[in-house]
């Protein structure tokens, strides 16, 4: 997992920089104490040589206060499915 990709940066990978990023829609966890939040449908880039999910800053901030208004609900596992803004 990447965060924090830049707009204006080449899109190739930068794990391992052999291919060029293709759009797709990426699942993102967060672990809080007593739960873990899980974020599908998650607009981002990946890689289709290594595989690795590239997602923006925005996108994963969003997808973070989704993820800790959910943990709020107190149950161990909570899915959601990524809402745009
Ligand atoms: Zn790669």
């Amino acid at each position: 997992m990447v965060l924090g990709l830049k707009k204006e940066a080449a899109m190739k990978c930068s794990i391992c920089g052999a291919a060029e990023l293709a759009e797709g829609h990426v699942t993102l966890t967060f672990e809080r104490e007593n739960t873990t939040i899980v974020v599908k449908d998650v607009p981002g880039l990946v890689c289709p040589n290594c595989g690795e999910e590239h997602v923006s800053e925005e996108t994963a901030s969003h997808a973070l206060e989704a993820a800790e208004r959910a943990a709020a609900n107190g149950s161990e596992v909570e899915v959601l499915h990524y809402k745009a803004a």
